[in-house]
């Protein structure tokens, strides 16, 4: 048996800001097994509701060493749902207004990847591999080789650092190297530091994990691929190239306990594959409630995303006068930038019955647009693994996506031959395209039965974690057994 300790800075329920937060509260649960035993450490933020840390058992503290400074640590532990937690306290750092975009994040997230390096010995679990997520973390296996190797303890252990958003790469001034990693002067220098014209421009804590971690993922296989290049890379695709005997993609997975039409209670119908008749009341219902016309024969296209370029919405935006002239309903449940706002609402008022805009955020809603509505566009310009549309097949609804990292993973495009397919796509970032996807997408929608059967192929389809803790568990016996 070996033991996981898996790292991440928001897991659910106990503080989620992202994505992040949702495949930390479930990748550990599918991960943990005869074979790995899995535990997970994160910062006791203050945000943690009271239900969670007066449940928490105090287990010990210590000093963290940071640069000059010896800092405290309180270690607090809580069995929840099977798996043990370990939660790092110290006021000063984690009790904050918000849980990050702080003036002092670089040095608060440094602290937090010692303080589990610290934690190690007390945890009363031999650490075999230790699992660290995004930039948060990703101090951990730097720290690891440079300030523990001589440890036995640490020397054994190996390290997989996962890349959920390659956005946030943890990037500060220079002086943080000395004064907060107390790194000045030793091989991670070089590792750690971006240049510009031959000079120090930041340290970039991402960059040092990718040098240092023994396995480095991200989310899916296509997104691994792409961040090998200048356009997805974010400045870091020369170092990706670098590691790309190290470097592999692991699609995540979705909750499909919690997402399952059959028994989702955001739901007025609730149903299943073996009987679509409660998706078709789930339609005329949400119609209903978004003010467009009630008729079953009108196809409906949902987004739900944030409102950011990232997703795309500068092709949808575009093509809105085109979509206009289609025979289909549109709705959009989002929040974010102000240009696209403007523009949903514009053709929402410019179109009532037949487009419909919610710029807020409403969980139990986009439960019922996954359900009532019959397809789902995601045209992102890059997607590391996309969640929505994984959503969207479990409940029957067709993605219509870019073919770009997790999207092109999972969404299998049509083929109206065969009758193939669980969704649409298209390739190149160009609205032209998406439109032609979306005529496609429209002339099936004409044959019932086609349709028909493309649900069922996506509502087939496999998403749970499963898979992904199989991948990970390979990746893990490959990276102990090197
Ligand atoms: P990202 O993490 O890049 O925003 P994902 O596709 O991975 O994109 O996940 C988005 C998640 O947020 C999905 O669960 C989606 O249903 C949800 N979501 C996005 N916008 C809204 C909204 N306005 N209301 C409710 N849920 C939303």
């Amino acid at each position: 048996m070996k033991n996981v300790l898996f790292a991440a800075s928001e897991a659910v329920p106990f503080f989620k800001s992202g994505g992040l937060a949702d495949v930390a509260g479930a990748l550990p649960k599918a991960l943990n097994c005869p074979a790995y035993r899995v535990r997970c450490i994160m910062p006791k933020f203050g945000q943690i509701q009271k239900e969670y840390t007066e449940k928490m058992e105090y287990v010990t503290s210590f000093e963290v060493p940071l640069g000059w400074r010896r800092a405290y640590c309180g270690l607090f532990r809580l069995k929840y749902q099977g798996i043990i937690w370990y939660f790092l306290d110290n006021e000063y750092y984690f009790f904050r207004e918000r849980a990050y975009g702080e003036f002092d994040d670089g040095e608060r997230m440094a602290f937090f990847s010692k303080a589990i390096l610290e934690a190690i010995p007390h945890l009363d679990f031999d650490v075999d591999i230790l699992h660290a997520n995004d930039w948060h973390t990703a101090m951990a296996p730097v720290f690891l080789r440079e300030h523990y190797n001589h440890l036995e303890q640490y020397r054994k252990i190996r390290t997989v650092f996962t890349i959920h958003n390659l956005k946030f790469q943890g990037q500060y001034d220079p002086f943080v190297l000395g004064d907060v990693l107390g790194l000045e002067g030793t091989p991670a220098e070089p590792q750690l530091l971006t240049y510009k014209n031959g000079r120090r421009e930041s340290v970039n804590y991402m960059q040092g994990a990718v040098c240092y971690a023994d396995r480095v993922t991200t989310v899916s296989p296509t997104y691994a691929e792409e961040i090998r290049t200048p356009y997805y890379g974010e400045n870091l695709d020369w170092l990706f190239r670098k590691r790309s005997d190290v470097l592999s993609g692991i699609l995540n997975g979705i909750d499909t306990k919690d997402l399952d039409p059959a028994a989702d209670p955001s739901l007025p119908y609730p149903y299943d594959l073996s009987d679509l008749s409660g998706k078709k009341k789930d339609k005329k219902a949400l119609q209903e409630e978004l003010g467009l016309v009630v008729c079953p024969s009108v196809p409906l296209y949902a987004i739900i995303s944030r409102l950011t370029e990232q997703k795309g919405l500068d092709l949808v935006t575009y093509i809105l006068p085109e979509l206009e002239k289609r025979d289909l309903q549109l709705v959009i449940l989002g929040v974010g930038d102000a240009k696209y706002e403007e523009a949903f609402r514009y053709y929402a008022d410019r179109n009532p019955g037949k487009f419909s805009a919610k710029l807020y955020f409403d969980e139990p809603l986009s439960r019922r647009i996954y359900a009532g509505a019959d397809a789902l566009l995601v045209p992102s310009r890059f997607e590391p693994c996309g969640l929505t549309q994984m959503m969207a097949m479990r409940y029957g609804t067709l993605p219509v996506v870019r073919e770009t990292g997790g999207l092109k993973d999972t969404v299998e495009p049509y083929n109206q031959y065969e009758g193939t397919g669980t969704g649409f796509s298209f390739a190149n970032f160009n609205a032209h395209e998406l439109l032609s996807a979306i005529d496609l997408s429209l002339s099936a929608y004409k044959d019932k039965k086609a349709w028909k059967k493309l649900c069922e192929n996506a509502m087939n389809k496999d998403f749970s974690w499963h898979a992904a803790a199989k991948e990970y568990r390979k990746l893990y016996k490959e990276l102990l057994q090197s």
